[in-house]
């Protein structure tokens, strides 16, 4: 946390100099659903100036059982978006195309670690999630009702979904690497009735035993009535009678006919637990009518989407990234996507190229982290690879530092694929920064400009204005469809958590500032902020210094007590493969940061190691980073902690 003084005054300093522009691509552009900035400027001047008539416009291009009365009731912070109206997301994801002239055309794309593909139809994928509807409402699972989701990337984790979605359930998806801790925390404060699990799924040549973890979990989740376990292996499983059966038991069982319920646009469709970042996870509920319209929209126009593309999004289900653009966006606008089960550098790193050219995706869509981890494997992963079948690439999950973006740009993307780096959060449901990729300009650690309808600014503490050119607080000022509506069970958590620190605001929790073009820059987390002499300083910036010096692959940086200057800057470095940790490299890594970006940001302390703790999402945890720089010790919340093999290793360093 913070102190007081470091709150005091929310400006931040800015350090980095980074002056790449890419204009779209002429070809890209010439075929793009929105074509010039002229075109994007424009739309946007249209958006925030008659958001409601803006947003019924996207809606009407779904599928509603009744119409809204009305578009926007907003009474800060609640928000109802599409008042009275009724609608299906699992019918406007499936229904819709299957009966619409798309019954043959791949809806999912799936590959699993050992190597097998499935290919599911919208034809099909609507039989299967009729037949899964049916098996939940023959376990008494009703509108409402919250079901736990705990799979692997697997068809039937999207069908679970889907089906949930179908009857008005709410689903509650549990990331498939975390331990039974995790599910324990997640099923009781949801209160779920249900969990659909599977026995194992597959993991770097591994397998993930994922039933014999509910089990475990179950111990202690005194509200769950019914366990359905899919059959991915042949793995013995221990079933419990009463509580335990079988998918395809279920399945066969079940009719085959189950119509979509007409659902009011504010119910709830889903819970989802922060990747738990900067502390404990929050449960956010997303309910049907806004998400769906907001998710569907941002797809369209981000990915610019085209009715042959293969777009494959490598976030885990158990994200929101994977919710909203593994499923639910790219569904409804009748895209295949690609669902693959593994590990990337199974059974070797190219295993993502290679997965690129069999099935010639057009559309990529992965993390910071994913991208350096690639960088720091070799060029010659990629290299081996044909990825002429790539148009579009897209990075999501924190800042990425410019030389990562243009590794992405030039050995990924061969200079000819716009990148397209998304800002936003489990809590905005959907994307709200990114360029639009035939219209706006990239520039390498900027996520540009706001979607159509956004209203970010950058703010001190009071909610005053901060000058084009400072860092501070990144808030949203208007209400947008996708927008959470509340913590599970926690409203009070809700309004003071996002909507009391800035007056009139939506906080992010985000530091970032805007350039001259309108651009935004995100600095990192305000929780994470260096006060260094009274200059406040983002992690980005002096993360993305260390990381252009050729001899490092990653860094995060944290603030420790200093008596001169306030903090002291930590620095965390993990260095490419065939370089070795010295005394004289510190020093060159001190000195690179000083001429980079000014002696005020230079790394007081630097530290190497072989991995940086990390989410299970993949993000950097610069609160445990802190708190062993600062005692020695870690005390603060690590369920979704990654490798807590890490922490020991950082330890013992420290010693
Ligand atoms: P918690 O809220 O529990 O700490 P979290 O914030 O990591 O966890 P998510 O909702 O998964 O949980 O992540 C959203 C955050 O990720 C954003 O607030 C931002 O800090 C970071 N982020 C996501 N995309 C980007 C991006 N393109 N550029 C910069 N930061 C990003
Ligand atoms: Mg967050």
């Amino acid at each position: 946390m913070p102190s007081p003084d470091l709150a005091a005054n929310s400006n931040l300093s800015s350090t980095l100099r980074e002056n790449r522009v890419f204009a779209p691509p002429e070809e890209f552009a010439a075929k793009a659903h929105i074509r010039d900035l002229a075109e994007y400027d424009a739309l946007y001047q249209r958006s925030i100036e008659d958001p409601e008539g803006f947003w019924a416009e996207a809606a009407g291009e779904l599928d509603w059982f009744t119409p809204w009365t009305k578009v926007l009731d907003w009474n800060e912070p609640w928000a109802k978006w599409f008042v009275g109206g009724r609608l299906n997301l699992c019918y406007n994801c499936v229904d819709r195309h299957a009966l619409g002239g798309k019954k043959d055309k791949t809806a999912i794309l799936w590959e699993g670690e050992p190597g097998e593909v499935r290919r599911l139809t919208f034809g099909e994928l609507h039989e299967q999630v009729q037949r899964f509807a049916n098996v939940l409402l023959g376990l008494g699972i009703r509108k409402g009702d919250r079901v736990a989701i705990y799979m692997g990337m697997t068809p039937e984790l999207a069908v679970a979904v889907l089906a949930c979605a179908r009857i008005g359930a709410v689903h509650s998806v549990i990331f498939g690497g975390f331990a039974a801790n995790a599910i324990v925390d997640r099923v009781n404060d949801a209160e779920c009735i249900a969990v659909i699990t599977q026995d194992v799924s597959y993991r770097r040549g591994g397998e993930v035993r994922l039933k014999a973890t509910v089990d475990e979990a179950l111990k202690h989740c005194p509200t769950v009535k019914h366990v359905v376990v899919y059959k991915r292996s042949d793995a013995a499983v221990e079933m419990k009678s009463g509580r335990d059966q079988w998918w395809h038991e279920l399945m066969a069982a079940a009719g085959a006919e189950c119509p979509a319920e007409p659902l009011d646009s504010e119910d709830p469709l889903y819970i989802l637990y922060t990747s738990g970042t900067t502390g404990k996870p929050k449960g956010l509920v997303h309910t049907t009518g806004g998400y769906a319209v907001q998710t569907y929209l941002t797809s369209k126009y981000i990915f610019d989407l085209r009715d042959q593309d293969v777009y494959w999004c490598t976030a885990d289900i158990g994200w929101v990234t994977g919710h909203s653009y593994v499923i639910y966006g790219i569904l409804q606008n009748g895209i295949t996507t690609l669902m693959y089960e593994g590990a990337p550098n199974y059974p070797d790193p190219g295993r993502f190229w290679k997965i690129i050219e069999e099935h010639k995706v057009s559309v990529f869509y992965t993390a910071p982290t994913a991208i350096r981890a690639f960088i720091k494997w070799g060029d010659e992963y990629p290299a081996a690879h044909n990825l002429d079948s790539l148009r579009l690439l897209g990075t999501v999950g924190e800042p990425i530092n410019p030389e990562a973006w243009m590794w992405y740009r030039e050995v990924i993307g061969k200079g000819r694929c716009p990148i397209v780096d998304t800002w936003w959060q489990t809590e905005t449901g959907a994307i709200m920064l990114a360029p639009i990729p035939g219209a706006v300009a990239a520039k390498p650690g900027s996520a540009t400009k706001p979607f159509f309808g956004i209203v970010p600014e950058i703010v001190n503490k009071d909610g005053g204005p901060v000058p084009a050119g400072q860092g501070g607080l990144l808030v949203i000022r208007k209400p947008w469809p996708s927008m959470a509506r509340t913590i599970y069970g926690d409203a009070d958590r809700y309004v003071k958590q996002y909507w009391t620190e800035v007056p009139g605001s939506y906080f992010t929790g985000d530091g970032a500032r805007m350039d001259e073009d309108g651009c935004y820059w995100l600095m990192g987390r305000v929780d994470d902020v260096i006060n260094v002499s009274g200059h406040r300083l983002g992690t980005m910036e002096v993360e993305s210094a260390l990381v252009a010096h050729p001899k490092v692959a990653e860094a995060a940086v944290v603030g420790r007590p200093d008596a001169m200057k306030g903090q002291a800057i930590a620095a965390f470095v993990t260095i490419e493969s065939g370089h070795e940790p010295s005394k004289d490299l510190k020093d060159e890594l001190r000195a690179w940061v000083a001429k980079e970006i000014g002696a005020l940001a230079r790394p007081d302390d630097i530290r190497f190691t072989d991995s940086l703790p990390k989410t299970r999402s993949g993000k950097i945890m610069r609160r445990l980073l802190r708190e062993l720089a600062t005692h020695g010790e870690i005390k603060g919340d690590t369920t979704t902690l990654e490798d807590f093999s890490v922490i020991a290793r950082l330890r013992e360093q420290d010693e």
